[in-house]
């Protein structure tokens, strides 16, 4: 039902005001959540026993109310209180005409807010005020102020919708699970939020509100993965393990595998096993050795197909990453090995020249080669596979909403339905990753390699950047070489660049006997590569970086990490510079400077734990605005009530629709 003037006892200027907030229907209005809740239980009487620290009610008389304009045109409206011992208080309010009609001299009244004392009277600056009456709400919604209308506006008119509660909210959750927690109905609930009748009732409706929003994202990743599960039944390769491949090529790596790389191996060829398309997540910390993992599985079923299944034989691999570094640090990392077993590999990226294009197209649309690496330039209309049976995203989040979406077409319009891994070097708590990955199954590497050592990591205070100085010199006199990441700046390129450019000619000045070399975003393909290549030969021994080239680039030698305006960053997103360096066998350093102000408690956790995974919870846990790095872009909606912290709920919240769906199946 569309919100009018009658329903509201409002004018047109304030329908519109709602109109324009994208509130129309009464349904709106009412899904117009408060975001917090006031006791207001507490009525004190007198001046003299309220404290200027946190928000009280206070019954008080209104001796004389007047208005005034300022000198920059602002109406100021003064009321003298005065309270039952007969002490007086004053209250202001800048812009609020309104309230010279709602109150006059010699109403009771309660004033809710913060005092302070102000030329020895004590002030309420914009505080609440209403009459004293006695359908007075004493747990009372707190609303966010919308398009200009304040949110005690929205409280006192949500009242006139009260009685549209019960048509309008059907229950969503179906009835065997609500039965099975005895959940109150959706109507009940919203009520509870609009009109609280105890903090617990408020409470209960959050918590019940908050299971409806996770459960329907999660059923909607649940039923994507149920829904691939169906759609590729019979049209992905099925590669049955073989054992003795499989054991000579992990022989024929330099390094043994870790305990947890086997375990997330034999989790990805058990799914290729199966009949229908493998959706799997491997989340592992930087470092912890993904790449490998995915080789082995990609090479595996190259030669299964190959060898002994002949129906899907030609199957060819796709690994893609979000930037060109990334890709051709795949690319020329892995080419001898692969050559060893008899795989083709090659390149494709967008800054490589036409005519190179065309011919990595070409022999990938004949068959020729085994193993594509690339960027996104891989799922662009131009390329066409011979038979692609398996895809590796590297950094799945670093894509874009788009891409993504691209590469899924891509996937489910193929003939054969190619099996899909995604992995991603953000740890996340666990809760975050059932919520994000719904639709998905879940590998965790959470085991480096023997004999990495954890990396050194210091908060250092402005007036001690000297001896970071120092350190510096000294590392790379013995032979190291250093990153120095500039601080974020929010929304622009070029200043981000701007600033990393800036260091570059500071740490010229400081270190004037080392080379000094500068990487940012916007350079070209073939810029980055150059650069990283002379970082990788040591022609550079420091190089200053903007925030955004941090993903995945490896020079084992680089054992200094030093990050400007730390504070800035959140601490996944730090932990995720720190994993640049400690790749060698050299121990390792990260410094995060930081303004002598700052409380640094936040950054005191990175020098405790070098565990992605743990920095991970410490950033949801605090609600570092900055969120937890990688998730916005993962796209989780804004959820009112739901907890996000709360794995077990999160748990049995899947698996309520796990149960709840298979009984439907039946
Ligand atoms: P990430 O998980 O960050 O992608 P990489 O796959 O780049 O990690 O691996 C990091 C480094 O560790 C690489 O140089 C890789 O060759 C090496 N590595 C991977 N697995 C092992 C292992 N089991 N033992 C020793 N080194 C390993
Ligand atoms: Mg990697």
């Amino acid at each position: 039902m569309q919100l009018t003037k009658s329903i509201l006892h409002t004018t047109d200027a304030y329908i519109k005001r709602l109109h324009e907030a994208g509130i129309e229907t009464v349904t709106d209005l009412l899904t117009y959540f408060p975001r917090d809740i006031e006791d207001k239980s507490d009525v004190c009487e007198q001046f003299s026993s309220l404290n200027i620290v946190d928000k009280q009610v206070v019954k008080c008389r209104i001796e004389l109310i007047t208005s005034e304009n300022t000198r920059n045109k602002k109406l100021l409206i003064k009321a003298v209180l005065v309270d039952w011992d007969g002490s007086y208080a004053e209250a202001v309010w800048f812009n609020r005409k309104y309230l010279l009609q709602q109150f006059a001299s010699g109403d009771t009244v309660l004033i809710y807010g913060k005092p302070k004392y102000e030329y020895g009277r004590l002030t309420f600056p914009s505080a609440e005020i209403e009459q004293l009456r006695s359908t007075r709400r004493e747990i009372a919604p707190v609303y966010s102020d919308l398009n200009y209308i304040p949110g005690i506006w929205i409280r006192e008119k949500i009242v006139l919708l009260r009685s549209y509660l019960a048509g309008n909210f059907p229950d969503t959750v179906p009835v065997e699970i609500r039965a099975k927690h005895v959940f109150r109905t959706r109507a009940e609930n919203i009520s509870s939020i609009h009109f609280p009748t105890s903090i617990e009732d408020f409470e209960r409706a959050k918590k019940e509100l908050g299971y409806e929003e996770l459960y329907h994202f999660q059923k909607k990743g649940l039923e994507k993965k149920y829904a691939l599960e169906r759609d590729s039944l019979g049209l992905a390769p099925e590669l049955q393990i073989d054992v003795d491949i499989m054991r000579s090529l992990i022989a024929s790596l330099p390094f043994p595998l870790t305990n947890k790389q086997r375990i997330v191996l034999f989790q990805i060829l058990k799914d290729m096993e199966r009949p229908h398309a493998m959706a799997r997540m491997l989340q592992g910390d930087v470092g912890t050795g993904k790449t490998v993992v995915a080789l082995l599985a990609s090479v595996h079923a190259i030669l299964l197909s190959r060898n002994k299944n002949p129906e899907w034989k030609w199957i060819q691999v796709a690994i893609m990453a979000p930037t060109e570094i990334l890709a051709r640090q795949h690319f020329s990392g892995q080419e001898d090995w692969l050559i060893q077993w008899g795989i083709s590999s090659d390149l494709l990226v967008g800054s490589l020249t036409a005519r190179l294009k065309i011919d990595a197209r070409s022999r990938l649309a004949s068959g020729q080669t085994d193993i594509i690496f690339g960027t996104h330039a891989l799922i662009q209309d131009s390329v066409s596979f011979s038979r692609l049976g398996f895809v590796v995203v590297d950094e799945q989040h670093r894509f874009g909403v788009e891409q993504r979406k691209t590469l899924e077409e891509y996937c489910s319009n193929s003939v054969i339905v190619p099996h899909r891994l995604n992995m991603s070097a953000t740890p996340i708590p666990r809760s975050l990753a059932l919520t994000l990955y719904g639709d998905q199954d879940i590998s965790v590497l959470d085991e480096y390699p023997a004999g990495r050592l954890p990396i050194h990591t210091r908060v250092v205070k402005e007036e001690r950047r000297n001896e970071v100085y120092k350190w510096v010199d000294e590392e790379v006199r013995s032979g190291r070489q250093v990153y120095w990441i500039s601080p974020l700046v929010e929304e622009s390129d070029t200043l981000d660049i701007a600033s990393a450019t800036n260091m570059q000619e500071i740490l010229s000045g400081i270190f004037p006997h080392l080379s000094v070399g500068l990487i940012h975003g916007k350079m070209s393909g073939k810029e980055k590569d150059r650069i990283m290549q002379e970082f990788y030969e040591n022609k550079i021994q420091i190089l200053s970086s903007t925030s955004v080239v941090e993903v995945g680039v490896n020079n084992p030698n680089a054992t200094v990490m030093c990050i400007e305006a730390a504070e800035r960053f959140g601490l996944s997103q730090l932990h995720q510079f720190r994993g640049r360096v400690g790749r060698g066998a050299h121990q390792s350093y990260c410094y995060l400077f930081t303004t002598k102000e700052y409380k640094s408690d936040r950054l005191k956790a990175m020098e405790q734990t070098n565990d992605g995974f743990e920095l991970a919870q410490i950033d949801l846990d605090l609600r570092w605005p900055g969120e937890v790095y990688g998730v916005r872009q993962s796209g989780v909606p804004d959820m009112h009530f739901a907890d996000l912290r709360d794995t077990d709920l999160i748990a049995d919240i899947r698996s309520d629709i796990e149960e709840w769906m298979k009984g439907i199946k039946k």
